[in-house]
């Protein structure tokens, strides 16, 4: 069976506490929710505010092929907004727990049903798609929670769905849940919180019983601990649940999570499924050495499925077989003594409590290989000009080859400004700056600062590292470096 995806990262997303996205950050995230087949894209809340409406009529103007929708309360002027906005549908939410409806909303049961039947048909006479929402449904009457889906249906509402408001429910008991609602009419829907971390099994229980709709975030942001992980339903739907598919492009993953964590700054935990850091790493020996024999010994799915690569890290648990690799794919051709030697050198680096990055692998392996490697770039002068009413400049002087070479740039931060007066020099311009980390490696404002970047020419990728007391030092150290170790070959 096919299951509908509702993203909400753009409504119940960016309730996510520190959470508030641009009108052209929501834009490029419901333009690539859209390109990697995402059903219906819940844009916002039009009441909201004016910038709110403003970024969901940008969407609706871009005619996607997903149906976007807005959230509104069973309230005219909620509505209204709604439609000013030139939406296809509403996710119109009506609360069903008598908590809701006495405590918050003080009305009654019948009162509430009136308000939402006459909420549908006032959608329905404007054209408008409607997912009738039970807010709180799983704390609700299940035959009052029937009255309303039935009394929506009658009025013409094309969906339904259940709504565990506080992540109350768990496997069984959602599970029981839907199989009570099998004798709708209407396609169902399942949207869950993830308040004890149960979000994606309560989601996928659902769908066993009968729901045929889920609804998501990117990297399950949310209110409070977040909502249903896209990435995790969509993935486990197709390796472990074979009675049911997406339409999901399931190799844009990767891409579409990193997206909404720059834009939301809302960054992902290194363990977490598919898309943290370590999804994919391996450090034990006996790991990476079964990983490169036959990847299915220690992975549940390829990196690749959902578009990345497998790491080895370095590290005290490191076997020789996963440094091998990794020094071949640099075309260093190692014999075993050489091999064992650098293997050893690294895990008394990492005994010493310190992360062994590819720099540091490098140099250890120069050493042993006894490679020297003249630096042709060298960094002689840096002067930053940098404050709260200046535009952050810097002008910088290297020798390359003998010659000196002189040059300014200004940035968004004294970095930025650094870098970029390297960066237009005719030298660095095939160069990019993939990746860009910071640490600070002790505690205060004195701390050092650690620096590492990847930058890639052509095909090559290198990494390098800088570490100062200046941040701003560090990181042009660290960007000079890297050039240097793509000037090599
Ligand atoms: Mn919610």
């Amino acid at each position: 069976m096919n299951i509908k995806i509702l993203d909400t990262t753009l409504r119940d997303g960016e309730q996510t506490p520190g959470v508030s996205l641009t009108s052209l950050e929501k834009l490029r995230i419901a333009r690539k929710l859209d390109e990697i087949n995402v059903d219906y894209i819940e844009a916002g809340s039009a009441i909201t505010s004016e910038g709110e409406r403003d970024s969901i009529k940008e969407i609706t103007s871009q005619d996607l092929n997903a149906e976007i929708l807005s959230f509104a309360r069973p309230l005219t002027v909620d509505i209204d907004y709604c439609i000013d906005c030139d939406v296809d549908g509403v996710n119109l939410v009506v609360p069903t727990s008598d908590l809701h409806i006495h405590d918050k909303l003080n009305t009654t049961s019948d009162k509430l049903i009136d308000l939402s039947n006459n909420a549908v048909d006032y959608c329905k006479d404007h054209g408008l798609i409607v997912e009738l929402s039970a807010e709180d449904a799983s704390r609700s009457d299940v035959d009052f929670l029937k009255s309303v889906f039935f009394n929506a249906i009658d009025h013409g509402a094309d969906r339904v769905c259940v709504c565990d408001t506080v992540g109350i429910l768990t496997p069984d008991t959602s599970f029981e849940l839907f199989s009570k609602l099998n004798d709708l009419t209407v396609p169902i829907s399942v949207h869950c919180h993830n308040d004890f971390g149960l979000a994606v099994a309560n989601t996928l229980a659902a769908l066993k019983g009968g729901a045929s709709e889920i609804h998501t975030t990117i990297n399950g942001i949310g209110e409070r601990a977040g909502n249903t992980s896209f990435e995790e339903c969509v993935v486990s739907i197709n390796r472990l649940l074979p009675e049911f598919s997406t339409d999901i492009k399931i190799n844009e993953i990767y891409n579409i999570s990193k997206l909404v964590a720059r834009a939301t700054g809302v960054y992902i935990q290194p363990n977490k499924a598919i898309v943290g850091e370590n999804a994919f790493a391996h450090e034990s020996g006996i790991h990476a050495d079964g990983i490169i024999k036959n990847s299915a010994t220690y992975e549940a799915m390829t990196p690749e499925l959902v578009g990345r690569q497998r790491k080895f890290i370095l590290g005290k648990h490191m076997g020789t077989h996963g440094l091998n690799s990794k020094l071949q794919e640099w075309g260093l051709n190692v014999d075993e003594d050489q091999l064992n030697q650098i293997c050893h050198d690294v895990k008394e680096l990492a005994d010493k409590g310190k992360t062994v990055t590819d720099v540091d692998l490098q140099v250890i392996a120069d050493n042993v290989l006894q490679i020297n490697h003249e630096d042709r770039i060298k960094l002689d002068e840096l002067t930053i000009v940098s404050g709260n009413k200046v535009m952050p400049t810097a002008s910088v002087k290297i020798i390359f080859d003998d010659e000196e070479i002189l040059n300014a740039g200004v940035g968004l931060g004294p970095v930025d400004a650094a870098i970029n007066s390297l960066k237009s020099l005719d030298i660095f311009k095939d160069i990019d700056l993939i990746e860009y980390h910071v640490d600070s490696i002790t505690g205060g404002t004195d701390a050092f600062i650690d620096v590492i970047i990847k930058l890639q020419k052509g095909g090559k990728v290198v990494s390098a590292r800088g570490t100062e007391a200046d941040i701003i030092n560090a990181s042009v150290k660290a960007y000079i470096a890297g050039v240097n170790r793509l000037l090599r070959d």
